[in-house]
């Protein structure tokens, strides 16, 4: 039964993690194939709010066709206990509600929403924004009783999106700015989030100062202040307890958390890797680190890139292969917010094991890359398949080559103990026949051989038993 008579279709949670494809679909909002989209809220002074307005510049779902259209979410709350400080909690909770109206899908957060509407549910009459609007009310002043006033504004004019994003994209900068500069080691607690459990049962967000949650839209101020205004909701504090593991961070109180909350399904969680125990992969966050084995390096795609990355599969292959609540070895979902963290996969070598991220999410961070290494990160201007990809990094010095070399190192070492320990006959020989008269002790231990990249060529070899004492 529906929660509210009004609205043509129902809301309720059983429609959250419900999947709309594209051939069930009205029409859509946002995605991949729209350049601007956004849900922004702000808190008002209460004479500034007109309570229960709702406002929809452009054409309604009604006037239009089955295509991908400019969206602008822009809510605006009141209420004598709200400040500035919460705007990106209730922004997220837009998600979890806008997901309970049947027929209504909404992914993602930000600058990335995406909103489809069923053909069925248009159907039965869901053929305006004023519905959906309706429900954010309701359910937000019952929800969140701080919030005493709420006007909402839908924009589908393109030309009114676009002017508004640009506010929208001021606002996200200035929120996680603030985070910014406080460190993991400061702090007392840190902040959990299970809001995408409904998608990712088993999926624990660990919210730090240096490590954004996934979908990049909760700060650890924001979580401090959601767990302040709603201690029974989704965000909650997490008591640190003590630090296992500085450099891939392991703190005794997440592990008890993660277990607790995710029903025992994982048991520790490193925050600032990628290997072993990776913080898990919900389904929103904004971009997967993938590790590339042919370059012993890191790729970074994100969600709005749509051609393929350099190891042949696109965003959405490589999200469905690390999402789901699952802690994928070496599939990694991460905010971009992250990637500006002194901590970012610091216990895996942090940018210097990055070799490969889309130009516009460079640009996003070049500011928060060390020194000199941007330009010799590739971007699929400059690589499209592996092979490219080493190339650039040979040809550009990236650090991960010496890298590479280490590894052909201590493997030509491994091989040489290996030829000491038990020597073929060929290898025998080519020892013995030159240096007359010596015998190699075959299969004994006694003497490391240790070539590092090197290449010789003698005439004689002479391996002398070192005298004992
Ligand atoms: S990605 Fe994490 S922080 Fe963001 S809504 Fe999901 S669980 Fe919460």
């Amino acid at each position: 039964m529906s929660m509210f008579a009004d609205i043509p279709v129902e809301v309720g949670v059983i429609y959250e993690g419900e999947r709309i494809r594209w051939q069930d679909a009205q029409l859509e909002f946002g995605g991949p194939r729209v350049e601007h989209k956004f849900e922004l809220v702000r808190v008002r002074r209460l004479d500034e709010v007109e309570d229960g307005k709702i406002t929809v510049i452009g054409p309604d779902i009604k006037d239009l066709e089955k295509k991908s259209y400019p969206l602008g979410i822009y809510i605006e709350v009141a209420g004598k206990d709200l400040d500035e400080e919460i705007e990106g909690v209730i922004e997220r909770r837009i998600h979890e509600y806008v997901n309970y109206i049947e027929g209504v899908m909404h992914l993602n957060q930000r600058y990335d929403i995406w909103i489809r509407v069923s053909k069925r549910s248009f159907e039965k009459g869901l053929n305006s924004f004023t519905y959906i609007g309706k429900v954010l009310q309701r359910l937000f002043k019952s929800e969140l009783p701080i919030i005493e006033k709420i006007q909402i504004t839908f924009i589908t004019d393109p030309e009114k999106v676009k002017e508004k994003f640009k506010e929208a994209m001021e606002v996200y900068e200035r929120r996680d700015a603030r985070a910014r500069g406080l460190k993991d080691e400061e702090v007392d607690a840190f902040y959990g989030c299970t809001l995408c459990q409904s998608f990712a049962p088993t999926h624990v967000c660990i919210i730090t100062p240096q490590r954004y949650s996934n979908c990049g839209a909760i700060s650890w101020f924001d979580g401090r202040a959601a767990a302040r205004i709603d201690p029974k909701g989704p965000i909650f504090r997490i008591e640190k307890g003590e630090c296992i593991d500085p450099l891939r961070g392991e703190y005794t109180g997440v592990n008890q958390v993660v277990k607790m909350k995710s029903g025992g399904e994982i048991q520790r969680v490193w925050l600032y890797s990628a290997f072993g125990y990776p913080h898990t992969s919900c389904g929103c966050f904004e971009a997967v680190a993938f590790y590339i084995p042919e370059v012993d390096g890191f790729g970074i795609v994100h969600r709005g890139f749509t051609e393929n990355t350099p190891i042949g599969l696109s965003f959405s292959t490589i999200a469905d292969s690390t999402a789901g609540g699952r802690q994928v070895d070496g599939f990694h979902g991460i905010s971009i917010e992250y990637m500006r963290s002194p901590k970012f996969l610091q216990a895996d070598g942090g940018w210097e094991r990055v070799v490969w991220v889309p130009s516009t999410v460079l640009e996003k961070v070049k500011d928060f890359v060390p020194k000199g290494l941007a330009d010799k990160i590739a971007t699929e201007k400059d690589a499209k398949t592996v092979d490219e990809l080493k190339q650039f990094l040979i040809a550009k010095g990236h650090p991960v080559v010496k890298r590479w070399e280490a590894k052909a190192a201590e493997e030509a070492v491994k091989a040489a103990v290996e030829e000491a320990k038990l020597p073929t006959p060929a290898v025998t020989a080519q020892i013995q026949a030159p240096a007359a008269g010596l015998t190699v002790p075959a299969g004994v231990g006694g003497f490391r051989l240790s070539l590092k990249n090197v290449k010789i060529h003698a005439k004689k070899v002479r391996i002398i038993r070192a005298k004992e004492g």
